[in-house]
């Protein structure tokens, strides 16, 4: 899609979406800025009505990241998509009208080689298949399925799928049945995980399993909140999992009675300060002298506490000894001559 290569053996990549009004382009393209800076590397925007669809040209000016329209119900609000030169959209075939107009988004999508994702959502099943309300793992595959048929019928193949629920279980058991069934790249999330907090772990779970067991292709964090959170928490997924690597690792200490320096404090602000570098680094902020440096010999530089100071280290060696007070600023001066090589 674009410039960015989905499924085989391509990296999992990270995507969001705006939750900016996509008719106010400027709003909406300063947002996509801050989640590209974020290492968001597909970016995804409702697309509500046609003045939103006539945004599009002027939001895609000068982005590198694919953008992708997400449409409902309409026909013509993909059309006007395609036209505007997204690189993916994001419908439902069965829910875009019928036939003559799935048959015309797709004859367009097709002559421009734009992927479409189908994303079947647990929330909105078709009514044949939810069955006395009930969702269930099946039901959802065959939502899938049959969407898929849609477009294979028109020997439309560019297609990636999401079988998203806010239920992890159910998007579990979804995700592996139709991962059995079908060749297809999937895009994975959670779907209205929640608030910054529980939808981060709620999300991590859900995606976490799927990613160990080899499903997904791309990833969605969905958060009630700053879209830039959502990026920066599938990264962490993704690290955790040894699938990507971006940013600084940092090993931090939990605190126990041994700490004697406002450890806590202290690993906010260096998280707070290297939040931007996308260095393959290991910094460790460890609360105690005794076991500090020992148990963060792995990493490239760290602080470990004492009373009213610390001790700057390097792969476990101890390099000096600083004031509470300084600690952090001489860490990062620390980090500043790793990355400029003066060692
Ligand atoms: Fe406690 Fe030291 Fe371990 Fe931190 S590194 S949890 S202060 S023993």
């Amino acid at each position: 899609m674009g410039n960015v290569t989905i499924g085989g053996d391509a990296p999992v990549t990270v995507q969001s979406m705006t939750n900016t009004d996509t008719r106010n382009a400027l709003e909406t393209r300063n947002q996509i800025n801050k989640l590209v800076q974020a290492g968001c590397e597909i970016i995804r925007v409702a697309v509500p009505d046609l003045e939103a669809a006539r945004a599009l040209p002027q939001i895609k000016k000068g982005l590198d990241i694919p953008l992708v329209a997400d449409i409902h119900f309409d026909y013509r609000l993909a059309l006007a998509s395609l036209e505007a030169g997204v690189e993916g959209l994001r419908i439902n075939p069965g829910n875009i009208g019928g036939a003559d107009k799935v048959a015309a988004v797709v004859k367009e999508a097709k002559r421009r080689n734009t992927p479409i994702r189908i994303g079947v959502n647990a929330g909105s099943l078709e009514k044949d298949l939810a069955t006395g309300g009930a969702v269930t793992p099946e039901a959802m595959v065959q939502s899938a399925v049959r969407h898929i048929a849609m477009l294979e019928k028109m020997d439309f193949y560019d297609i990636k799928v999401s079988l998203k629920a806010s239920d992890v279980p159910l998007m579990l058991e979804a995700y592996r049945l139709l991962a059995g069934r079908v060749d297809y790249p999937l895009h994975i999330g959670v779907t209205e995980a929640g608030t910054l907090f529980r939808g981060s772990i709620k999300s991590a779970v859900g995606i976490g399993i799927l990613l160990w067991e080899g499903i997904g292709d791309t990833v969605r964090v969905s958060l009630t909140g700053d879209p830039v959170h959502e990026v920066r928490a599938a990264y962490e997924i993704l690290k955790s999992l040894g699938l990507r690597q971006r940013g600084v690792e940092i090993i931090s200490c939990p605190t126990c009675g041994r700490t004697q320096i406002d450890l806590i404090t202290i690993a906010g602000e260096v998280e707070e300060r290297l939040a931007a570098l996308d260095k393959p680094l290991k910094v460790a902020v460890m609360g105690c002298v005794v076991n500090g440096p020992g148990e963060a010999k792995h990493a490239d530089v760290g602080i470990a506490g004492g009373k009213g100071e610390g001790l700057i280290f390097r792969k476990g060696k101890v390099i000096r000894k600083v004031k509470e007070e300084f600690l952090v600023e001489e860490l990062i001066k620390e980090i500043d001559q790793i990355i400029g090589g003066r060692n």
